[in-house]
């Protein structure tokens, strides 16, 4: 054993391990993978107790099958659930791969917002934007309800962002001007709130859900009113695709009806990374 041999020839080394990096082109993205990773964790946490209306830090997060809390390393985002195969350490209870899946799509989703927008302003206020929609589609497709908790708030954190970012980066902000996120809101709640008021007053029943209403209000205020147009459009869409191959697959029975939630999400995000690209080409025509 000699104690000096490693310690002596790695040192010069650790100074060029934080100067190299910072030229290499997947440094930055590389960084911002990670972040999205370990927030796409804490959504997982998010998405299980904000509907029981539990706190998101305590308890520590545990296997939901033998409560056990978990270590440090095994709670590394998307690595412990490959190293441990999706199974708990403890019990050998199986770890869905959802929560894999959230973290890796968080980490990616990051990557690209990066990508579109740049470090800015714009890129946090749209990955806390992002964020929130993955909670929201998750808990709706478990629960068929989109927590209030997260859509108000989103309303007034994106107008409240609109306002500061247009201060703060304009002209060259990618985020819409407070005016537009006003409007988005109007438009968001109002387009929503007439569909579900007159389905209710031809069919008597009530059709679509409160919380899509706020949820698109929430898209309208950070993305902008013209954005709500087409967000609604693309939900629309996906969600018609969707709706008939899950018909053709589970046979013609459309009890199972799927939450819209969802919908309006990848709709929204579409938007944000599509939109521009989207509108220029369905009006190319004319
Ligand atoms: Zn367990």
């Amino acid at each position: 054993m000699s104690p000096t041999r490693s310690g002596g020839r790695n040192l010069p080394i650790l100074p060029l391990l934080m100067i190299i990096p910072s030229f290499h082109p997947f440094f930055v993205p590389a960084i911002v993978f990670v972040f999205g990773a370990v927030v796409g964790s804490f959504l997982n946490v998010c998405i299980v107790r904000i509907p029981k209306r539990e706190s998101v830090v305590s308890p520590p997060s545990h296997c939901p099958r033998c409560k056990t809390s978990l270590r440090f390393y095994d709670n590394v985002p998307l690595i412990s659930y490959l190293l441990l195969r999706g199974r708990c350490r403890f019990c050998g209870g199986a770890i869905s791969a959802r929560y894999f899946f959230v973290e890796l799509m968080t980490a990616l989703l990051g990557v690209a917002l990066w990508y579109r927008f740049g470090l800015g302003i714009a890129f946090f206020i749209y990955f806390a934007f992002v964020a929130s929609l993955i909670v929201i589609s998750f808990v709706d497709l478990d629960l068929r309800i989109i927590p209030d908790a997260i859509s108000l708030p989103g309303i007034a954190v994106g107008f409240v962002a609109s306002i500061l970012s247009s201060s703060i980066s304009a002209p060259f902000s990618y985020t819409p001007s407070p005016m537009d996120s006003f409007l988005g809101i109007l438009l968001g709640g109002g387009i929503l709130f007439l569909v579900a008021w007159v389905y209710q007053l031809l069919t008597g029943k009530e059709g679509m859900g409160g919380g899509d209403i706020k949820l698109l209000a929430m898209i309208g205020s950070f993305l902008g009113w013209a954005s709500v147009l087409l967000t609604l459009f693309l939900a629309s869409l996906t969600g018609s695709v969707v709706g008939v191959s899950f018909m053709l697959a589970k046979g013609v029975d459309t009890k199972y009806a799927l939450p819209f939630g969802p919908f309006l999400c990848v709709g929204a995000v579409l938007d944000l990374f599509f939109g521009e690209e989207l509108v220029s080409f369905l009006l190319s025509p004319y």
